[in-house]
């Protein structure tokens, strides 16, 4: 399975309000006949959802962000001199109502949506942007986080409190709360030109990479491909009113069509659409636009002191800085490299083998690593999925692995109400029988929820509020006929045990406040728990307890589990040297100083690539530079090494498992204690040397992926 693909959700607790942003009159309709105008009663304050009518949600935001502005504001003008508690623990207790009413809304627009909730969804998401980017700039609010920043030497705080003081104090910070006023308005219209310029680019890049489609009217140069790709090839010329054929450009470098058109003139063309969607010289060109992004963004990181654009944001990441990030992904390219070229090498072999005649070129190769592939790592899928039925894989390995490593224990409660039927529940106790939190699955595709698999929650665990976390995982596994059961893929049950991984962050939180709980962790963290959770699918005794015929009952043969083992195997140094070369490419880009000029995006990225040894014909970057959405239009700038990152540590972690006996009681506690159940009140670095008695190292890493 590809990490990087998966995504997780959280629900976004916003701790705190702002004066600053245009007061939102609670709206009329909302009162106490709306479902989340008072705490939930259910069990563990579920959502209402036999309550709630599509037309509750929006009425219950706005009223949310208007009461969380007047609590803020409330605190900002305390004529009390400030204290942590009548200042940082106020502003953790503030926007309660929000809280619930966006958890629940966040769940159903993503795994149950309609147009009337895509509807609010686009009308309030700018009013919530600009409802917490306003918190920052509160000055009287800032005045007595400062004050009470300055004093944390003398106040004898707990540990997780000055913990909570020196991250919300550092958030302000980061946001430029502490700047002049003249820097302050230079750093507003940076924001909005690079937001302005991100847009731009992920407008272009959409009708780039809608152009950029390969399309042929002749069949013939689509030889290779499978009647159901033929027919959706057609289908897609159709649609755009297009005669012939029409292959549509996903948004990596490689097309999946790739790996079995046999003709190569089709494959050079098709790769050449995708490698230069974006560099035609056309109104749909992006290299301007991320070269200025680049200079933005190195001007606003000097505002806010910093050397360059990547140092700020890693700021308040594990990794810290952008150089340990360099040196990590540098431990990684000789041997993701020197697997990449044997691999090469045996693909190479193949096209010699068949008197091809030429030299492997990117778009070769996932046509003969196919070839590589079925000789000698095939997996036949309807082989396997028999022993993978879904109920079973929850409740017989996914549950089974964390009841034997925490001794929880779970109770299917069929009177919480859900948002779809198909939704299950379930309540988890500790081992000494005492509540824990409540686990919502939903696992089946529709068409009105978004792809992928994610987990989320309902209710975010803290002491200080007096709430048990409520947490939800959503998949999408094709749903089977009634009475029929529902047979996953071997990468379907991975998916299952990732997101319970998330699910247990979430669920084992016992933190004091909030905004330090559960999965509210840096990105280049937060899969930690998650992909550390994947180990235990193949782990000998859950999958004994799991893999079962549905049938017969019996037990997967054992050729068929090496088969499994050995499929994970293939082409790891060229996805681990695409992945880097991405990863890299952004690091390059995100460390430039204020002082550079404008750079050439072809140059700048042929220069880079060269320089951390990645400039490899045959294996070119997961994204271009100038399709790289990512770090130009969205959230990940100076923060794609993060998902390697923490590959890093849950290959790392399970080492350390492996080395105290595996899956033990006693080392799932000691790894909850220590790791699971802190949240953000501490350090990660920290928090993860002092489980694991030294800091991450790559070998792990390498030996899971079979680079070693
Ligand atoms: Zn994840």
């Amino acid at each position: 399975m590809l990490k990087p693909m998966t995504a997780l959700i959280t629900s976004g607790a916003l701790a705190l309000g702002s004066a600053n942003t245009p007061a939102v009159s609670a709206d009329a309709k909302f009162g106490p006949a709306n479902p989340f105008y008072a705490p939930s009663t259910l069990p563990f304050d579920a959502p209402p959802f036999d309550k709630i009518k599509d037309e509750d949600y929006q009425p219950a935001i706005e009223a949310g962000m208007a009461e969380e502005l007047s609590e803020t504001q409330a605190i900002a003008d305390n004529p009390v001199p400030p204290t942590f508690e009548n200042t940082l623990v106020a502003m953790e207790k503030a926007g309660r109502l929000l809280q619930r009413v966006r958890a629940a809304f966040g769940a159903v627009t993503g795994a149950n949506t309609n147009p009337l909730l895509q509807k609010v969804r686009t009308e309030e998401a700018p009013k919530q942007a600009a409802h917490h980017d306003a918190i920052y700039l509160n000055a009287k609010l800032f005045a007595r986080v400062a004050a009470v920043y300055q004093q944390r030497a003398t106040l004898k705080l707990d540990g997780e409190s000055l913990r909570l003081l020196e991250v919300t104090y550092d958030n302000f910070v980061r946001s430029g709360a502490n700047l002049p006023e003249a820097d302050k308005t230079e750093l507003k219209k940076l924001n909005e030109e690079i937001s302005t310029l991100s847009n731009r680019f992920s407008t272009k890049l959409l009708a780039a990479t809608k152009d950029s489609a390969y399309v042929t009217t002749d069949k013939g140069a689509l030889a290779g491909l499978s009647d159901a790709q033929i027919a959706a090839a057609a289908h897609a010329a159709e649609s755009r009113k297009q005669e012939g054929y029409v292959l549509p450009l996903q948004n990596t470098t490689q097309q999946p069509e790739l790996g079995s058109v046999s003709v190569r003139a089709t494959r050079e063309a098709l790769f050449e659409k995708s490698w230069n969607r974006a560099e035609r010289g056309d109104a749909n060109d992006t290299r301007d636009d991320i070269a200025h992004l680049a200079q933005l963004r190195a001007r606003r990181a000097q505002l806010l002191g910093y050397p360059n654009h990547a140092a700020w944001k890693l700021g308040d990441q594990m990794a810290k800085t952008p150089e340990a990030a360099l040196k990590f992904m540098d431990a990684l390219v000789p041997g993701a490299t020197a697997r990449a070229a044997s691999e090469a090498k045996d693909i190479q072999d193949v096209i010699d083998a068949q008197k091809g005649g030429f030299a492997l070129q990117p778009w070769d190769w996932d046509f003969y690593s196919e070839q590589v592939r079925k000789a000698k790592y095939d997996l036949d899928e309807s082989a396997v999925k028999p022993y993978f039925e879904l109920n079973n894989v929850v409740e017989n390995g996914v549950f089974y692995a964390a009841s034997q490593l925490y001794g929880i224990t779970f109770h299917e409660r069929k009177d919480i109400p859900v948002y779809q039927p198909d939704v299950r529940v379930f309540e988890v106790s500790n081992a000494d029988s005492k509540p824990l939190a409540l686990f919502y699955c939903d696992y089946f595709k529709r068409d009105n929820k978004q792809g992928g698999a994610w987990m989320g929650s309902f209710v975010e665990q803290s002491k200080l509020i007096g709430t048990l976390p409520v947490v939800y995982n959503v998949a999408n596994f094709p749903k089977p006929a009634p009475g029929e059961p529902a047979l996953i893929s071997f990468t379907d049950v991975t998916t299952l045990f990732h997101e319970f991984g998330h699910a247990l962050h979430g669920m084992f939180s016992d933190t004091e406040y909030p905004s330090l709980s559960g999965t509210a962790t840096a990105r280049d963290f937060v899969e930690f728990p998650s992909q550390f959770n994947e180990h235990w699918a193949l782990f000998p005794s859950v999958f004994a307890h799991y893999a079962k015929h549905y049938r017969t009952g019996a037990p997967m043969p054992a050729d068929l589990v090496a088969k499994i083992k050995n499929a994970s195997r293939f082409n790891q140094g060229y996805k681990l040297t695409e992945l880097v070369a991405a990863a890299q490419l952004d690091m390059q880009w995100h460390t430039l100083p204020a002082s550079t000029p404008l750079q050439q995006p072809d140059a700048f990225e042929k220069q880079a690539l060269e320089k951390t040894h990645l400039l490899l014909s045959a294996v070119p970057p997961r994204y271009r530079s100038s399709y790289f959405s990512h770090i130009w239009g969205s959230g990940y700038s100076a923060g794609y090494y993060a998902y390697l990152w923490s590959e890093m540590l849950d290959d790392d972690a399970y080492e350390w498992f492996e080395e105290h006996g595996g899956l033990t009681r006693a080392n799932g506690e000691r790894f909850r204690a220590m790791v699971l159940s802190r949240g953000n009140t501490e350090e990660l670095a920290k928090m993860y040397a002092a489980w694991r008695g030294k800091d991450p190292s790559v070998e792990p890493m390498m030996k899971y992926r079979s680079l070693q």
